[in-house]
């Protein structure tokens, strides 16, 4: 029996404790459709997070469990907020053998990377990127785009590695609905987030392609340097999707690096709504998206894809000898997943993934984005049949942007006042957006335990609490 410093001095009563807390998070989840939405965090909590480092250690049993009902909200049906995956109880189980493992997949030979492996290639399949494509599983999409922009400029650039970015004049490209992530990418790689030329839209929202060719124009005939255009499968203001097809074709013409943010987006390529318009994701040079986000997998999981493996692993691959891969032995492996990323030491993130997507296979996964579309557009005739509502964007993907009418100057604060009542009270969380300079009651479904009962509930309650504010 283990009896290291830090093990329990009585495994029955540890054994007994485990039980206990996995009997809790389950009925967590088989209820998580009961209940508030969102619950502040009461002071009481707060101070208990609040103590000096103790000396002695104590019980956590309590405070574990107390926690349990204090988090963002999303595991519920009526969380309608930013861009947040609902997870699924899968994912727990396979945490905890990730975590009693105790695996460290920055490299070495494995399990780990045989498994990281496995999702990768399952990924390039969706994402019809070819045998020979590269990946790496990464916390989320803004750390997958500043691998991939690092990639795109290491390309663009010789030796910048090394020299670093001064006197170059790369320009980059998105649009103005693109995510902050990308201007942050830029900032970090010291490119400067005022080298990404920022695209206008059409009234979809999406990337105007003829001003993208003008920019492109311009800056060529002013001696710049532009090195890559990032096209966005699933914005975050209404979902918009960029014509991907057509970006491919400018970056292929002026051979720029294609990359493209899809979140949750790109994950749609299992849709049987959406697939149609995500065929140009198979062109672009590298694809950052979540698994967290449209595929349920528990927070945080997300992923870049590569179609070169060569460019991936030259941008990341200078070890150290004390890290040296052997040709034997556990110091083998012929993946190294510190050679595709910036971190050495990280966690089994892949196990959950894949036994998320196994369990479930794509059919499922793809209809319950399927679903998700349908709702949707469910809400949307819902708001233009009620004349107190109206919807002031598209809903081409699982975005609703509408708000309540009313006889006010200030419909603004009319309406961002109706999101803090729908969260403060519990009933349902959506988010605000400015369109135009005017603020929407912003309603994205990622989640599959919303169901149409939860849309007319939160019609019902829109209506009702913008009624009285505005008698
Ligand atoms: C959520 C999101 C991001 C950021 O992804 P993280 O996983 O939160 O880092 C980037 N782009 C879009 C379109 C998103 O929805």
């Amino acid at each position: 029996m283990s009896q290291g410093d830090l093990d329990p001095k009585d495994w029955d009563t540890f054994r007994a404790q485990a039980h206990r807390l996995l009997d809790a998070s389950l009925d967590k989840m088989q209820t998580a459709d009961e209940g508030r939405v969102w619950n502040p965090v009461p002071d009481t909590l707060r101070e208990a997070f609040n103590r000096e480092i103790p000396k002695a250690g104590y019980d956590t049993e309590s405070l574990l469990t107390q926690i349990m009902p204090y988090g963002v909200g999303n595991t519920h049906p009526r969380f309608f907020g930013w861009v947040h995956g609902a997870g699924a109880p899968s994912g727990v189980l396979a945490e905890i053998i990730a975590a009693s493992m105790n695996v460290n997949t920055g490299g070495r030979d494995h399990i780990g990377p045989v498994v990281e492996r496995q999702v990768i290639r399952w990924c390039t399949d969706i994402m019809g990127f070819g045998e020979s494509a590269s990946g790496l599983v990464v916390s989320g999409t803004s750390i997958a785009t500043i691998i991939a922009l690092k990639v795109a400029r290491d390309q663009a650039l010789e030796g910048v590695a090394k020299a670093g970015i001064a006197n170059s004049h790369l320009i980059g490209y998105t649009s103005a609905q693109a995510h902050s992530c990308v201007k942050r990418a830029f900032d970090i790689l010291g490119i400067g987030s005022a080298q990404l030329r920022v695209i206008p839209c059409n009234h979809d929202f999406e990337m105007d392609l003829s001003t993208l060719q003008q920019q492109i124009n311009t800056d060529r005939a002013d001696g710049l340097q532009p090195f890559c255009v990032v096209g966005t499968a699933g914005a975050v203001n209404v979902g918009a999707i960029d014509d991907l097809e057509g970006i491919a074709d400018i970056a292929a013409a002026e051979h720029l690096w294609f990359h493209i943010d899809g979140a949750f987006g790109a994950t749609a390529r299992l849709s049987k709504y959406a697939k149609d318009r995500l065929t140009g994701i198979a062109r672009a040079d590298s694809l950052a998206f979540d698994f967290h986000k449209w595929l349920q997998v528990n927070y945080s999981a997300g992923c870049v894809l590569f179609k070169d493996e060569q460019a991936h692993r030259q941008s990341f691959s200078d070890r150290a000898e004390y890290l040296n891969s052997k040709s034997r032995g556990l110091a083998g492996g012929d993946f190294w997943a510190v050679d595709y990323g910036p971190e050495l030491s990280r966690g089994f993130h892949a196990l959950k993934i894949w036994a998320h997507v196994a369990e479930h296979g794509t059919d499922a996964l793809g209809a319950s984005i399927d679903r998700n579309i349908e709702l949707a557009r469910y809400l949307a005739k819902r708001v233009d049949a009620e004349p107190k509502l109206e919807s002031l964007a598209p809903v081409p993907l699982n975005i609703n942007c509408f708000r309540y009418r009313a006889d006010t100057t200030d419909m603004n604060a009319l309406n961002e006042e109706i999101v803090f009542e729908l969260q403060e009270t519990g009933v349902a969380v959506p988010s605000t957006t400015l369109l135009h300079g005017e603020l929407a009651i912003r309603v994205n479904i990622t989640n599959h335990r919303t169901q149409e009962s939860d849309m007319d509930l939160l019609v019902d309650a829109v209506i009702r609490i913008g009624d009285r504010l505005s008698a």
